[in-house]
């Protein structure tokens, strides 16, 4: 069986093509960028609308495949920016009433965790999801996600993206403020872990009021990394305890930073668990994730057009 998976919740649109073995045949992505605004959420969807069919069309011709081998049509539902949400709805059901298929929509965050589960071929993973908007820790225990960890404010992507503004760095920054933190040194930032939870807006800022006492960017950079990085391996590691989890999956855009995945092995490594990573092309947003998830959940109820604020722990 083959799927297709359209993703739209936020800067990415994005066509990817699945086999119900869980190998993406394809994954076609385009994905709005700004200078240095950050995310206008109608350009947003007016960029998905615009870059639509050749996204398709790109997908497609990678997969060397028709409309005639896709079974069904994957949708991300949520959550996400209700423009960019409505514009990939609305393409995905024009694509699903033009070619006569059916239309199922997923869970966004948890697509994430499936294409990572099946890619890593893992069996009960405790996994550390951290996007742009997401950060959180959660296990699946009796047939539902339970998020035992989150960000009380912000997701750390977005906290890097609002310092990379500060910076004028542009946006998406997390890649850049990795490469400026390389040769930085450590400044003291707020270290907030409440329980299981971690809040970032104060660490941002701090980092505001140290850049204009005229603290370097490279220092800055270095420590916002170092501290929220280090919040997240502490949190984690107390969830894996609690949870008796040997297996310890990243996934999300900031998992791309080397030195997050570097100081989440040696956590792994110091209690004899294994650290597992999602590739580059599988950890930010993009549709063969969606489709897998279309698969895992095809038989579920698929009536609901868009959910915004559809939580992990919902589906
Ligand atoms: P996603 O929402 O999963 O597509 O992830 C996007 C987020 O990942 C954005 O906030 C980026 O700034 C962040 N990101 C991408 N690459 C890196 C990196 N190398 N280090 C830290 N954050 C990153
Ligand atoms: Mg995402």
């Amino acid at each position: 069986m083959i799927i297709l998976g359209v993703e739209s919740t936020a800067h990415t649109f994005g066509v990817g093509i699945v086999t119900d073995k869980g190998e993406v045949l394809a994954n076609a992505v385009d994905s709005y960028t700004s200078k240095d605004v950050g995310m206008i959420p109608h350009e947003i969807a007016e960029h998905h609308n615009k870059v639509a069919e050749k996204v398709l069309k790109q997908a497609l011709k990678e997969a060397s495949v028709s409309w005639n081998d896709i079974k069904f049509i994957a949708y991300s539902a949520g959550p996400g920016l209700d423009p960019a949400l409505w514009a990939g709805y609305h393409l995905a059901r024009k694509w699903a009433e033009d070619n006569d298929k059916k239309l199922v929509g997923v869970n966004h965050c948890a697509a994430h965790l499936s294409i990572g589960k099946v890619w890593n071929k893992l069996d009960s993973p405790c996994y550390l999801y951290v996007s742009g908007v997401n950060t959180q820790i959660i296990v699946y225990e009796n047939g539902k996600y339970r998020v035992i960890g989150e960000t009380l404010d912000i997701g750390l992507g977005n906290m890097l993206d609002k310092f990379g503004r500060v910076l004028g760095l542009g946006f998406p920054a997390g890649a850049k403020i990795e490469e400026l933190a390389k040769s930085g040194k450590f400044v003291k930032l707020p270290y907030t872990v409440k329980g299981m939870d971690v809040s970032f807006s104060g660490i941002l800022t701090k980092v505001e009021q140290l850049l204009g006492k005229g603290v370097s960017e490279k220092d800055l950079c270095f420590s916002v990394q170092e501290t929220c990085f280090a919040m997240l391996t502490e949190v984690v590691e107390r969830a894996m305890a609690h949870t008796d989890k040997q297996e310890l999956l990243l996934v999300g855009g900031v998992g791309a930073n080397k030195r997050f995945c570097e100081m989440l092995n040696i956590m792994c490594q110091e209690r004899g668990a294994k650290f597992f990573k999602v590739p580059m092309d599988l950890a930010g947003d993009q549709g063969a994730m969606i489709a897998w998830e279309g698969f895992l959940r095809k038989d579920e109820s698929s009536d609901i057009e868009v959910k915004p604020h559809w939580r992990t722990d919902e589906v």
